[in-house]
């Protein structure tokens, strides 16, 4: 009755006749998950006010703690509104209840903190200002009218200015600030919406925005009107937001997004675009029902949503050319913060923003942000808050017809992280996962949750490598976990596996990439295997030391065996044949027969018998990705590359999504059942020879991949009797051939598991790598 591990409601002492001769009785109350930082504490005590209850709340570093006693019903209505009506932010993950001796108390108190015990408190993410917060925002009457740094008790900055736990003033980087009587006052009064709100802050007492130029030297005048002027006029803004500075320029500028362009050395990524609102977002793009929700979630991240088809409504905002180059989509984001309403506002139309990249992780120190960015920038709107912990921008794609829950997340990050995802099954001892070495995350993992570090970035970067060290050092101490197992990529060479090697003290277990993948939609699905795992990506070290990237899995959290792969090709100079797409569609077709009448061929006439050449004595790989490139290449689409899976992302973009047409791979059965991938693109060559349209050709390719994964998975089934599959790998960012995979797999009666929560990238890799550690751990502990 007293042990933690009563799960929900444990009402059954409560019940026994005799306990409460006098009609009073008393409980003591855990609650645990999100329950700090989204206006629990005011709630409860609102609640116990109402009920005429007495007691104490405290908030302790594992949740909530709550005394209560008072009239029997009261009590029992105070255990059903506490989870009923809880605040909207708060997810409660437990509550325990446990009976005690009335004390005869008649008031109810807010206790301090308690920074003892062990530290398992979620830190919640950054959220996105709330309506109230906005209502001020906006009243002239209130003493935070335009205030760029209003929030409260449910909204605003969190994670990113958390320096350690419990989350409280003291220990954020609004430390700093000493309160005025006002702030001081609604900070202690239990009844107000901003009672204990970390950030709380006024004009008079608050961080204080300005505007810079590259020097560093602050610009005269209203730094927002300023900043204004500035984008209006075409020129680029640097902005601190709230886990670090975006580039911005106003979105109808072509002048200024080339500059930033050509400054950035960013020839093709595209930028994200910031909205000032839903109506707004709708006039650029399809925003149907699920991309609203989206939009408008509090962690506001960056949504890939198709453009809206010509003709333009009339009013509708300019979107410059080189925002998002050959493009049919963009990334939509609404403002997160108070100041990027107020800035939206002045400036009256859209931005173009750009954060971190793929490589580069984004600028949060002010003073590395001013030497980073001071090349690029023509001003910084920037205040004096500190960022603690940098925080990419999240982005995310909807999903039609339900699949994968509606989104696929494609990074995790700002407003997402660090919240913890819920584990299905235990965790015995504390794992630190490492993670892959491009779009890196780490994770934690113990009991039943885990906590996956934002999107780090690619740790050949200095700066990504940096974040990705301190970032360990930082959860462990917020968390308060000190790993026992240590779990990493098999492939030696890696940075991630080389930092996981160097930890001593602790048990290293290495997992096989696509087996962290498989399992990462495992433990995303709250599921352990067995199933056929089918995981598609770039690129991972196999077990036989040569390059997986098509692979067919029997996969459960502890193992895996290979079924199946994609038929290895060469890659044309290794990592050469990444950047440059047109070497797999040479790797594909072969030297073959007849004269070379395909255009790739023509485009690349002076290096082809070459690379040809090469092919011969290059590694092989069965890599869907790579498979994605050929046709890319081949149908005109993209021949090199400027950023990480642009050519399979414009491939997508390029193909007719009406096209039932489809190319068939043939399979070979045994061990590994092999899939041909090269009959794929024959067949495209084939059809583009006989000038059929290039979406028709890229159309039918997706369809033909989905083809070929639902009977290899038929076939597999035949042979072990599985009839889950799990879809995982970057491949799988592809919205179309998700939704085609999904569907024909279902067709042929298979459960399908995809991701939900983190992505089906490298990103979520960590996550997966910490459950296969663990469930190996409780398979050694209770054998
Ligand atoms: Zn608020
Ligand atoms: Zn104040």
């Amino acid at each position: 009755m007293t042990t933690s591990d009563q799960t929900r409601f444990d009402r059954s002492g409560l019940d026994r006749p005799g306990l409460d001769q006098a009609g009073f009785k008393r409980v003591e109350v855990h609650v645990e998950g999100v329950v700090r930082g989204v206006g629990f504490r005011p709630f409860v005590h609102a609640l116990a006010q109402r009920l005429g209850l007495a007691g104490q709340v405290r908030d302790d570093v594992d949740g909530v703690h709550l005394d209560i006693e008072g009239a029997r019903t009261r009590v029992a209505e105070f255990l059903t509104a506490l989870e009923r009506d809880a605040p909207a932010l708060a997810e409660i993950e437990r509550v325990t209840v446990v009976r005690a001796e009335p004390t005869g108390r008649g008031d109810f108190t807010i206790a301090a903190a308690d920074p003892s015990g062990p530290r398992r408190a979620a830190v919640p993410a950054d959220l996105a200002p709330c309506d109230d917060c906005l209502r001020e925002l906006t009243d002239p009457a209130d003493r935070r009218h335009r205030h760029p740094f209003v929030s409260c008790a449910g909204c605003g900055p969190r994670f990113t200015v958390v320096r350690a736990v419990p989350y409280d003033r003291p220990l954020t980087t609004m430390a700093g600030f000493a309160m005025c009587p006002d702030c001081a006052a609604e900070y202690h009064d239990p009844g107000d919406r901003r009672f204990h709100a970390p950030p709380i802050c006024c004009p008079g007492c608050g961080p204080r925005l300005r505007l810079l130029d590259p020097r560093g030297d602050e610009l005269l005048g209203d730094p927002v009107a300023t900043a204004a002027a500035l984008l209006r006029a075409g020129r680029i803004v640097a902005v601190k937001g709230l886990g670090g500075y975006h580039l911005a320029v106003a979105a109808s500028s072509e002048p200024a997004a080339a500059t930033l362009r050509l400054r950035e050395q960013r020839p093709d990524e595209p930028f994200a675009v910031l909205a000032a609102d839903l109506a707004q977002a709708g006039l650029l793009c399809a925003v149907d029902g699920n991309a609203a929700a989206l939009l408008t979630s509090r962690a506001r991240p960056i949504v890939l949503l198709p453009r809206r088809d010509a003709p333009r409504a009339p009013d509708a905002p300019r979107v410059a050319p080189s925002v998002a180059p050959g493009s049919l989509s963009l990334g939509v984001m609404l403002p997160c913060t108070p100041l990027h309403h107020l800035l939206l506002a002045e400036v009256a139309e859209p931005l173009a923003l750009t954060g971190g990249t793929g490589e580069e992780p984004i600028a949060y120190d002010d003073a590395d942000a001013l030497a980073r960015l001071g090349a690029v920038a023509d001003a910084f709107l920037t205040h004096d808050r500190p960022i603690h912990v940098r925080a990419d921008d999240s982005v995310v794609r909807p999903t039609a017809d339900g699949i994968a829950g509606g989104v696929v997340v494609l990074r995790r990050a700002r407003g997402y992280a660090p919240e913890p995802l819920p584990l299905r099954h235990f965790v015995p001892r504390t794992v630190l996962a490492c993670g892959a070495d491009r779009e890196s995350t780490f994770c934690l993992a113990r009991d039943r949750r885990a906590f996956v570090s934002p999107h780090l970035g690619d740790l050949e970067n200095p700066e990504a490598r940096r974040s990705y060290a301190a970032g360990i050092e930082h959860f462990l101490a917020l968390f308060d976990l000190c790993p026992e197992i240590v779990a990493h990529d098999l492939h030696p060479g890696h940075r991630s596996t080389r930092h996981a090697l160097a930890i001593p003290g602790v048990e290293h277990v290495g997992v096989q990439h696509h087996h962290a993948h498989i399992a990462s939609c495992l433990a995303d699905n709250g599921e352990r295997g067995p199933v056929i795992g089918v995981a598609f990506d770039g690129s991972g070290h196999g077990t036989d030391g040569t390059v997986w990237g098509g692979e067919f899995l029997r996969a459960d959290l502890a193992g895996f065996e290979r079924l199946g792969r994609l038929e290895p090709v060469p890659m044309p100079g290794g990592d050469a044949a990444v950047r440059e797409p047109w070497l797999m569609a040479a790797a594909y077709l072969g030297p073959g027969d007849g004269p070379p009448k395909l255009d790739v061929v023509r485009r690349n006439a002076e290096r082809w018998a070459a690379a040809l050449a090469l092919a011969a004595g290059s590694p092989l790989t069965s890599s869907a990705a790579r498979l994605f490139d050929a046709v890319a290449a081949l149908l005109g689409v993209r021949d090199r590359i400027t950023y990480a899976g642009q050519a399979a992302y414009e491939l997508e973009q390029h193909a007719d999504p009406a096209e039932t047409g489809s190319y068939r791979a043939r399979l070979t059965p045994g061990e590994p059942l092999t899939v041909h991938g090269a009959d794929l693109v024959r067949a495209a060559a084939r059809d583009l020879e006989s000038g059929r349209p290039t979406p028709v050709i890229a159309g039918r390719f997706h369809n033909g991949v989905a083809d070929a994964v639902a009977r290899a998975c038929t076939a597999l089934r035949d042979v072990t009797g599985l009839t889950a599959v799990a879809l995982s790998g970057g491949v799988f960012q592809n919205v179309l051939l998700t939704g085609r995979t999904v569907r024909r797999l279902r067709a042929a009666g298979f459960r399908v598991l995809t991701h939900r929560r983190v992505p089906p990238g490298d990103g979520g890799l960590s996550l997966g790598q910490a459950v296969v550690a663990a469930a190996r751990d409780r398979a050694r502990l209770s054998p």
